[in-house]
């Protein structure tokens, strides 16, 4: 059993891909094609934001925002310390400062604790507040009814990191759409990825796509070679562009399916183990299906009995971003985050790709029963 499902994936749409990677080399614009605005556009439709503009990768995508944004030294951005590393790096690369926040029972920020930073940033005094990033963990788009009047309050940014939940919803409103800008990932075992890196940055207002549009291109003008701002070398080429509006024919017959699977472990697991907290409102992109056990050994002892019998899994995230020996100069020890870092030696994410069969995806459940009802009587 694979865990991203990333070869059969390409058995099913081979066809079609090796179709329209053809046409690109054969026309030959590997940049600037035509493919990639009409990704673009199709791109914002599926999300509700206005633009889409694609970019080198996810990261990227975080660091255009962020330039639009202007941040810089002096400045506190309020993140999740439960995330990817990228999400923390942009911003200190841009010389800003991270701060970190817990996340809720559902992975995503925690609103009452960003606000307790946000609160305790102000007291202190020494940086100023100028935005936060939510991450859509999982594929699970952050609380944002409670985020977004904070913000807004606070007068601050709001940047959507939605490198996992393209096609993801809550409360009705599509993922990509909730941020001032979003930043996606089409890194290839995301929900919607390319075969290479890849990435996105949506927003509804014209003036911040106008600004972003030159970022990614070396911050130039109107005309070619008139550059009045710093910016980037940050295009999504045109193969992966072809290779995703390949993808997007089948992604909601791939939504689909993973929303099916992670029901099924739902409803088989929970009860036994603590299964995804999912807010009545939200429609997941399940990137990750994610348990919890009690403790480190109990989650590792679950991974060794999945991988003895053949079923892979992962671990998302081992470490909180504050202990990270990259972000330890913001000074916080263990400790200063409790909850994150106890998640840290809970999770395991399960296989939950869109192309497991029913059987699989039942040997899936059983292998953690299993699992649980050895455990039990080693205890
Ligand atoms: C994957 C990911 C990124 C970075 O995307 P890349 O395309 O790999 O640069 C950023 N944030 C989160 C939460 C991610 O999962």
């Amino acid at each position: 059993m694979d865990f991203s499902g990333l070869s059969r994936q390409y058995q099913a749409l081979s066809p079609g891909i090796l179709t329209a990677v053809g046409e690109v080399l054969e026309e030959g614009t590997y940049i600037g094609g035509a493919q990639i605005k009409t990704l673009e556009d199709a791109l914002a439709r599926r999300s509700g934001a206005r633009f889409a503009l694609g970019c080198a990768n996810g990261t990227d995508a975080l660091t255009l925002a962020l330039l639009a944004f202007g941040a810089r030294p002096g400045e506190a951005v309020f993140l999740p310390a439960f995330t990817f590393a990228a999400t923390a790096e942009a911003v200190a690369l841009r010389g800003a400062t991270p701060v970190f926040v817990e996340v809720d029972e559902s992975f995503t920020l925690d609103p009452a604790a960003l606000e307790e930073a946000l609160d305790r940033t102000r007291r202190e005094g020494r940086l100023r507040p100028a935005g936060v990033i939510a991450v859509d963990l999982f594929g699970l788009p952050a609380d944002y009814g409670r985020i977004l009047p904070l913000v807004r309050r606070e007068g601050l940014w709001l940047l959507e990191d939605a490198a996992q939940s393209f096609g993801a919803a809550r409360g009705g409103r599509a993922a990509c759409s909730f941020g001032e800008i979003a930043a996606a990932s089409f890194f290839p075992t995301k929900p919607l990825g390319c075969y290479g890196d890849g990435g996105a940055v949506f927003t509804s207002r014209s003036r911040r796509a106008e600004l972003l549009d030159s970022l990614r291109l070396h911050g130039r003008g109107i005309e070619k070679y008139d550059h009045r701002i710093l910016g980037l070398n940050s295009r999504l080429d045109t193969l992966q562009a072809a290779i995703l509006l390949e993808k997007l024919k089948v992604f909601d017959r791939e939504l689909a399916r993973r929303r099916e699977i992670a029901a099924f472990y739902t409803e088989r697991l929970s009860g036994a183990v603590r299964t995804p907290v999912i807010p009545a409102e939200a429609e997941p992109s399940w990137a990750q299906y994610t348990i919890r056990l009690p403790d480190r050994m109990q989650r590792d002892r679950m991974k060794l009995h999945l991988s003895i019998r053949g079923i892979p899994s992962a671990v998302y995230y081992p470490k909180p971003l504050h202990l990270q020996g990259a972000f330890a100069c913001f000074g916080l020890r263990k400790g200063a985050l409790p909850f994150s870092e106890t998640l840290c030696e809970q999770v395991l994410s399960l296989p939950v790709h869109p192309y497991l069969t029913d059987d699989e995806v039942c040997c899936v459940a059983d292998a953690v029963l299993e699992a649980l009802r050895e455990g039990a009587g080693l205890l």
